[in-house]
């Protein structure tokens, strides 16, 4: 097995790699407290009713309003669905679980479809687990001094409350920094020298001795109160369905989780991490945090999948399940049919759908920018507009990575900022889907079709 690092600069170089992904620009969907779309925020630009509507859809979420629904994002090509599910996936903060696949990952051959879709919508249901863990007495614990004890008469009491050692340095005065040091215990005797207002710690003997007259007049003492300790503490953590799943299946528990490799789960486990999950929520113990599942290319699913997530959307653990799609009217996949975005129409029936639609000139330009900005790239005299251009004839997706690759060119040249040159210079070495479609006809009989 690898050794797993923590080294700072290995960290750093991840989080430069995760910096330039195609949507690394967007921190959010951009809407004020009333869910209105601000025209350029959190990396979002334009496509107001889109971002509007998933605010709305976030919003019943967090109330816990909307588990069991599908919502279909559809739209051209580079209109943003993705960029939007992953702007929702911001804003719903780490606790509640996101799973984001792309329709083709379902076919595989290690696991049937069903299976593939079962762990994605198992990943996307939260178990948030609330444990008491017992603060062995004695252990270093959060001071919490009254104020006063800082002040001018240096008296004051002592309380122990947590195993939080940064809350003690957050106080920050000197006399509170050196009884962290000291490691406070419960029960402990601190003596505070009244006019150095130095701090020393006595032990829980020395309480017993009841010897304080040998540490002279000036020292005022104080018993860290046992009654005050407090020796249980909450801790809640969220773990998802598929997690528990995983952790009762196989002997390697947590690792097949990060080695991706899961295999099937067996239907009569799951139903009895169901009945136990149940179990705990009646004695208290857990809650339910529905999550998303994002679908991404969802027309590429079959059939057979369309009925079983219909299913699924019916049981009482469902999440909230965004579907995207490019397409119009056209084939439900395993059948001789067509129909809207390529989804059967009792999925459809049930589905929310929010369109999005194209970008005008100055929404691309925008984008652009953010773009540009995002991989700390210059743009030259006239660069935006090019690339603007090559956005509207071609498409916004293409014009960005043109951005990159333009980028490397002028770094080449030793140029401050990508100049159009250098787009155009990308341009000729990156064909786009037009201009490859036209290759590839020039090319008849020397390719393999
Ligand atoms: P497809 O149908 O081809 O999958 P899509 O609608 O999912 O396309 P995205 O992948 O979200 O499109 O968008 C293409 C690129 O443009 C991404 O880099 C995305 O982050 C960026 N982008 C799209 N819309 C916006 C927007 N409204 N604001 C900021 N960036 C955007």
């Amino acid at each position: 097995m690898a050794q797993i690092s923590t080294s700072a600069a290995e960290l750093r170089e991840v989080t430069k790699m995760e910096r330039i992904g195609p949507h690394s620009h967007i921190q959010g969907l951009g809407l004020d407290d009333r869910l209105e779309p601000r025209s350029n925020s959190q990396g979002m630009v334009g496509q107001g009713k889109a971002r509007k509507a998933a605010g709305m859809v976030l919003k019943m979420v967090q109330e816990g309003k909307i588990a069991g629904r599908a919502i279909l994002f559809a739209g051209p090509p580079s209109t943003g669905k993705t960029a939007i599910a992953l702007g929702m996936a911001q804003t719903l903060g780490q606790d509640v679980p996101f799973t984001i696949i792309a329709a083709s990952e379902v076919f595989s051959l290690s696991m049937s479809r069903t299976e593939a879709l079962t762990q994605a919508l198992r990943r996307s249901i939260g178990v948030r687990i609330k444990e008491e863990t017992e603060i062995i007495e004695g252990e270093v614990v959060e001071v919490q001094i009254d104020r006063s004890l800082t002040g001018a008469t240096k008296t004051g009491k002592l309380t122990i409350k947590t195993t939080d050692m940064e809350t003690i340095y957050d106080l920050g005065t000197k006399m509170i920094d050196s009884l962290s040091k000291e490691k406070v215990l419960a029960g402990d005797v601190i003596a505070i020298d009244k006019t150095s207002g130095k701090v020393t710690k006595l032990g829980r003997s020395f309480a017993r001795s009841r010897d304080y007259d040998a540490m002279g007049a000036d020292t005022k003492f104080v018993q860290c109160p046992e009654g005050e300790v407090q020796k249980r503490k909450e801790v809640v953590h969220t773990v998802s369905l598929h997690e528990i799943d995983v952790i009762n299946s196989r002997t390697q528990g947590f690792l097949a989780l990060f080695a991706g490799d899961t295999g099937e789960i067996k239907p009569e486990l799951r139903n009895q991490i169901d009945t136990k999950v149940a179990e705990w929520r009646e004695e208290g113990k857990a809650e339910i945090v529905p999550g998303v599942l994002f679908i991404d290319e969802v027309h590429m699913l079959d059939i057979e999948c369309f009925s079983f997530l219909n299913r699924a959307l019916e049981k009482e653990l469902a999440p909230l399940v965004i579907m995207a799609t490019n397409r119009g009217v056209s084939q439900v996949r395993g059948t001789k049919y067509s129909s809207p975005h390529g989804l059967p129409e009792d999925l459809l029936d049930r589905v929310l759908i929010v369109s999005t639609k194209e970008y005008s000139p100055s929404e691309l330009e925008q984008i652009i920018l953010l773009r540009a900005q995002e991989e700390d790239a210059q743009l030259g005299e006239g660069t935006l507009q090019t690339l603007a251009s090559v956005a509207r004839e071609s498409n916004l997706r293409y014009a960005l990575n043109l951005i990159s690759t333009a980028n490397m060119i002028s770094k080449k040249r030793k140029s401050e900022k990508i100049e159009v040159a250098h787009v155009k210079r990308a341009y000729e070495y990156f064909l786009d889907l037009t201009r490859s479609q036209e290759w590839l006809k020039g090319q008849a009989g020397k390719l393999i079709f």
